[in-house]
């Protein structure tokens, strides 16, 4: 009898497209089908995104007939563990190519008596792999993205569960909601019918135009070139959506110490306050501003922000508040269901100006007019602020003295002013 493989499930959570299993399944007819709840992953993510994980567990178990199994520990101990269990002669993976684990998986191959064998990424183009003519790393969007889509992908890999025969591993899954990749494919029908108005609707947060599916990308419930291939030649705002992700990735794949520490050394010497009251303010949505009010709310509420509205909040805080991002980057992972260390990071170290192809420091968003070109008729505000929901219109964006509802924590045209002195400070 073939020893079985095992296939260590991580940021794959799904049976279709998935390249590790089909090569799990070319080296046996029957796999253990493993999880591994590790501790370093799981403290800095919040209940909304451990839940959710639980959810595509449950889900990722059902397609595998009951039988994913589940341990809590420390991978270098669990996979070794779980292969000679089971006598296993292989052990299978979608490449992890995040700075933790990467170390993680060198360590469980050290550990491991049998091949460890990386097939596949969570992205279309593995980071590291597009660069210049020169081998250099890419620092600006624009020609990564062309150079990305030269690169290319391979076609969505043809798999399903039933390609193998599942070890019995009986774990049990506590009882909830299921999340995960049937139900990933599901919205994504869904928004497809929708993908030709995503230019038009994607930076309106009171619309329901953008695809909602960052959070099944970020457990790899559904593979982004699944998604790259149902797009047309207009749908290029969409595909650049996907490319920013990979460009982030590779950014940290290149430079993975800038998961903690500003891209642009030049920001170390930049001046920053540490005011906890305002922070606290911020976090909880009561900063007297609608729009980061309503952003900061339907976080704690939903797990998700808009992109327009994490953009808005990030630059309240570098640049109103001026508080250093990592604060912020910290509180979003771990509220975000769809947390993910490369596009958070990155995604505040633009808004803060310190990263690679950032915003211009010198552009403040102003958090009133923002929400009124954005949110023109106040319905987003009035959805997630109840203290403003009397007032009609485009006005909720200027709310004064409204019982129960803060006045503005700082004032806006002042604190732009001393954002700009400290940037001024650091340019040369
Ligand atoms: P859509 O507009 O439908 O986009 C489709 C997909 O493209 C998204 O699911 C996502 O995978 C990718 N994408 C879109 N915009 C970006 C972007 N700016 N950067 C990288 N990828 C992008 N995205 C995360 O997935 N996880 C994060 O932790 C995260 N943190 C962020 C923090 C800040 C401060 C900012 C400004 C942005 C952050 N983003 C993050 C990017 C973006 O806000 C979300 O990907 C998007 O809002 C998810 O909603 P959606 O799936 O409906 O997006």
């Amino acid at each position: 009898m073939t020893a079985p493989s095992v296939v260590w499930f991580r940021r794959d959570l799904r049976t279709h497209d998935h390249p590790a299993l089909l090569a799990a399944a070319e080296r046996s007819p029957s796999a253990v089908g493993l999880f591994v709840l590790d501790d370093v992953l799981l403290a800095p993510a919040g209940k909304p995104r451990v839940d959710f994980l639980h959810g595509c567990l449950r889900d990722l178990n059902d397609q595998l007939g009951g039988r994913l199994m589940v341990v809590r520990g420390k991978p270098a101990e669990v996979v070794p563990r779980v292969v000679a269990e089971f006598g296993a002669g292989s052990v299978h993976v979608s490449a992890d190519m995040g700075p933790y684990g990467r170390k993680r998986d060198a360590a469980v191959e050290a550990a491991l008596g049998v091949e460890f064998v990386r097939t596949g990424s969570p992205y279309a183009v593995a980071p590291g792999r597009v660069r210049k003519a020169d081998g250099e790393p890419y620092k600006v969007f624009t020609p990564f993205k062309r150079a990305w889509l030269d690169h290319g992908w391979r076609a969505p890999a043809d798999t399903d569960a039933s390609t193998v025969d599942w070890v019995d591993a009986a774990t049990k899954l506590p009882a909830g909601e299921s999340h995960g990749e049937r139900d990933a494919l599901r919205a994504w029908e869904d928004f497809r019918g929708r993908l030709d108005d995503y230019a038009r609707h994607r930076d309106r947060p009171d619309l329901d135009g953008t695809s909602r599916m960052s959070a099944y990308l970020r457990w790899g419930c559904v593979h982004p070139r699944t998604l790259l291939a149902d797009l047309g030649e207009n749908h290029d705002v969409y595909r650049s959506e996907l490319a920013w992700r990979e460009f982030y990735a590779d950014v940290l794949w290149h430079r993975p110490e800038t998961a903690r520490t500003n891209y642009d050394k030049k920001f170390d010497r930049i001046a920053h306050d540490n005011d906890t009251d305002l922070f606290d303010a911020w976090c909880q949505g009561k900063t007297g501003y609608p729009i980061v009010d309503a952003g900061m709310r339907q976080l704690l509420a939903e797990g998700w922000m808009h992109n327009r509205v994490r953009m808005i909040v990030a630059s309240f805080l570098v640049k109103d508040l001026h508080l250093p991002w990592w604060w912020g980057a910290r509180h979003f992972m771990r509220h975000l269901v769809d947390g993910d260390l490369a596009s958070n990071q990155h995604g505040w170290q633009w808004t803060a100006g310190s990263g690679t192809d950032a915003a211009p420091y010198f552009r403040v968003f102003n958090p009133t007019s923002q929400g009124e070109k954005f949110d023109p008729n106040g319905d987003y505000v009035r959805r997630y602020v109840p203290e403003l929901r009397d007032i009609p219109g485009k006005s909720v964006h200027k709310p004064s003295g409204v019982k129960g509802y803060p006045g503005p924590v700082v004032d806006h045209a002042q604190e732009r002013q001393v954002a700009l002195d400290r940037y001024a400070a650091i340019k040369s």
